[in-house]
Parts: C-alpha cells; structure tokens; sequence
C-alpha cells in the first residue's frame, strides 16, 4: 500500500533504526561542548530575513539561491534557518551576553535549510551541530575550536578525516588581495565555468573553492590569500598554526579553501571525510570577526564551527566504527487469557512506576505470536502471565537468548528484571 504523500523532494524521516547513528553523534558532540565550556542555546527554526542576509551576505548562493524565505500573515519576511552562526550572533547581541564574561561559549544541534538540488550528502533539510565562542580575538581559541572538531571527529571512530586550513585575511588585506585575483582571473574570464563569471563580479574568492575541472586548475595557480595577508592577520595565523602543532592537531593548508559564507575573517578550516567528493565536507568554520557588527553590535571577534549530521551519519554507515546499539526493552508482558490479561496490566504499570523499561502484549495473540513480538522487539526476557501465576503470585520468566524459564515470587521480580537491564 502506497501513501497518497511523501516527505518533501531533499528532506527524508529519520527512522527509529537511524536513531543509534543519530544519537550517538549527538551524545558525542554534546560531550565535548561540555567538556570544553560550552552551553546550549536552542534558536527559533525561522529569523528575520535579514540576519541571514546581513551576515551571510547576498552574493552568496544561500542567500541568492537557497534560503526558503516567506511572509508570515502579519507580512514580515522571515527566513527558515539556513546556517546557525547568524542566529547565536543575534541572540547573544539580543540577550546582551556581551555584558557576561568573555568569550561566551555557545552551541546548538537542529534543523537547517537550503534549496539545493538533492544528492548524495546534499538536502534541503539537513541538521547541524555548531558551537561558537563569541568576544575574543586570541588565536589562541581558534586553535581550540579546531582541536575540538578534530577530537570528536576521532571519538566517533571515523578515520580518514583530516583538516584543511587556510586564513583568508580582514577588511584591511582582503580588498588588494581581491584585485590581484581579479587580475589573475581577468585573462581567463571567457573560460571558467557559468557559475564563476557570476563570481567574478559579485564575489570572487568563490572562484578559488570552484569544483569544475577547469576552474579547479585556475584556482591551483592563483594567488594565494596567505601572501596577502596583513601583519596582524600573519601573525594571528602563525600563532594559531603553532599552538595546533603544539597541539599536535594535524593539519593541511589549503590555500583554495575560502568557506561559502561571507562573513569569514581570517582563520577557515574545514573537516575532509577520506574521499572527497565535490561536497563532501563534513564540516567547517572559521573566525567571523565583523559579523556581530554587523548585525546591529558593537565590534565583537568571534569564532566557531559547525558539521552536518547527515554527513557524519553517512560516513558511520560506511565505516561501521562499533556503534553501541540502542537498548530493547527488559521484558515483555505476554498473558494467556482475559484473566490474565487484567493481570498483567497491572503488573506491567508496576514495573514501568519501578523505572523498568516493558512493554505488554495486545490483543488476543497466541503465546507463540507473542513470543514472535517480544523477539521482533529485542527483549531480553518474557515475563508470561497464566490461570497459575494468578493463583500462586507468581510469573515464569523466559530467557529471550538460552530458552532458559524460572517460575519467580511477584514481590521478587522487580528486582530480577533490573539485573538484567542494559546500563543506558
Ligand atoms: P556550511 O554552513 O555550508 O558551512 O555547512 C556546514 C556543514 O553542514 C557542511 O560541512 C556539511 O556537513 C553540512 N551541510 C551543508 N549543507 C548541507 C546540505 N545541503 N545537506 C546536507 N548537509 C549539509
């Protein structure tokens, strides 16, 4: 039997199988933030239109050509979140955490979404778990942020990923740097690819990130953003280069990588899966110095990061690093007959109350197709209920694995299941 729907072109559900993956990613992620001082903040699924295109910028395929944008019946223009930077710089300037001690250090796991066309790693909902730390300026919190994504992407047993850097300058370097490239790129104008003449008025270090054959060997032999940084930004780059060799974070440097967003300043980096595809990053982030500024704040550094679940999921399935499975059910309630049945009504709410995890019968199902169900559910035992058990209060307990059955006490089982439940 077909549904007369389906899930949106580029959105899927994530069945209650998937929910290992996801919850072990997510259990990792917030594992780390804790460890490295950072606090959840849940933000609304839709902004204002403009704290997306204020800091994302317009010359961006996000803001161009990706963002679901509608008018709500009071006629604002609202935007569905299309990235978690812009909305964690909007509520830390909202709720004045510029007052609070710096750098305030955020995170937040949820939906985002882009128009994109669907492929492999590539929707149009996807989930993001990101984590920002907001009013500091030392290098020294770049190279953390960086640690942090290289740590739990080791933890989650991924191998293969490695990190690629680059620093892409500030408002003070970055235009000669823009000049010199467009120069570069002026004599090959007619040549790169439909996308990239777009970019070569509107905003030309995409061209460098362009994944077209031609464009890609262009970009190869431009000019490099490091040799056009300032003295500041050299040497912020060079400290936080040094502390991930302090560190020993390994790291790539990779002068094409120039990030998708616009509000970037000096440090990028991105995390690579083993095979890179043309878009394949599992993850990126960077220094966005200028962004709270403007966004209506007042000068405020600013660092982070954020790395998409579905990617990180896809790549578990295909590594299979020994993701713990989710916990079945302790015991299944099974009954032979109505009387029965009374029974173990009550006995399954007792057992829920003493924090057990059980799940009774239904129905009038043979003991067999009960067995069946218990099986399909992963309970470690069946609890039966007969016109026996009543009289003598007592249950049989059957071992789902060895077959084994014991008669047990009412007042004893309880404590019989509970040795059996799976530490959660
Ligand atoms: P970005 O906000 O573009 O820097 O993306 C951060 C991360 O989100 C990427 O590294 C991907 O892992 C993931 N991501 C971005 N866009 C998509 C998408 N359309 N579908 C799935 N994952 C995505």
């Amino acid at each position: 039997m077909s549904s007369l729907y389906r899930a949106p072109r580029g959105t899927f559900d994530i069945l209650p199988e998937e929910h290992v993956y996801w919850k072990y990613v997510e259990d990792k992620a917030a594992f780390w933030c804790r460890l490295y001082g950072y606090r959840p903040l849940s933000m609304p699924i839709f902004e204002d239109a403009q704290v997306f295109t204020r800091a994302v910028g317009g010359a961006t395929d996000i803001v161009d050509k990706e963002m679901y944008v509608f008018q709500d019946k009071g006629g604002q223009d609202l935007a569905l979140r299309a990235e978690g930077t812009a909305p964690v710089c909007r509520a830390y300037l909202e709720h004045g955490m510029f007052n609070l001690a710096q750098p305030v250090k955020l995170y937040y796991i949820g939906p985002t979404f882009r128009y994109e066309r669907p492929q492999a790693g590539r929707y149009r909902q996807h989930h993001q778990f990101g984590y920002e730390a907001l009013g500091e300026a030392d290098p020294v919190l770049d190279a953390e942020v960086i640690e942090m994504a290289w740590r739990l992407f080791l933890s989650l047993g991924l191998s293969g990923v490695s990190i690629q850097l680059n620093s892409i300058g500030c408002k003070t370097c970055r235009p000669r740097f823009l000049e010199v490239l467009r120069q570069h790129y002026s004599v090959h104008a007619e040549n790169v690819c439909a996308d990239c003449k777009g970019r070569l008025a509107r905003n030309p270090l995409r061209l460098l990130d362009c994944k077209k054959d031609y464009c890609r060997e262009l970009a190869e032999a431009a000019p490099k953003t490091l040799d056009y940084l300032c003295d500041d930004c050299r040497s912020h780059f060079e400290s936080v280069r040094d502390y991930l060799e302090k560190l020993s974070i390994p790291f790539h440097l990779n002068h094409r990588l120039v990030r998708g967003l616009d509000y970037y300043t000096r440090t990028v980096f991105e995390v690579e899966p083993e095979e890179m595809g043309g878009q394949s990053s599992l993850g990126g982030g960077g220094r966005y110095d200028d962004l709270i500024e403007t966004l209506g704040g007042r000068p405020t550094p600013a660092v982070g990061f954020a790395a998409g679940l579905e990617r990180i999921v896809l790549n578990l399935k295909k590594q299979n690093p020994g993701i713990p499975p989710l916990p079945g059910p302790v015991a299944y309630v099974a009954y032979l007959g109505q009387e029965a049945k009374t029974e173990a009504v009550r006995l399954t709410s007792e057992l829920r109350k003493d924090g057990l995890a059980v799940i009774m019968a239904t129905g009038d199902k043979s003991l067999k197709a009960q067995m069946r169900h218990a099986d399909s559910l992963g309970s470690s035992c069946v609890v039966i209920l007969g016109r026996e058990e009543i009289q003598n209060r007592t249950a049989v307990v059957r071992d789902m694995s060895s077959g084994e059955q014991r008669t047990v006490a009412e007042g004893d089982l309880a404590n019989v299941l509970e040795c059996r439940k799976h530490p959660t």
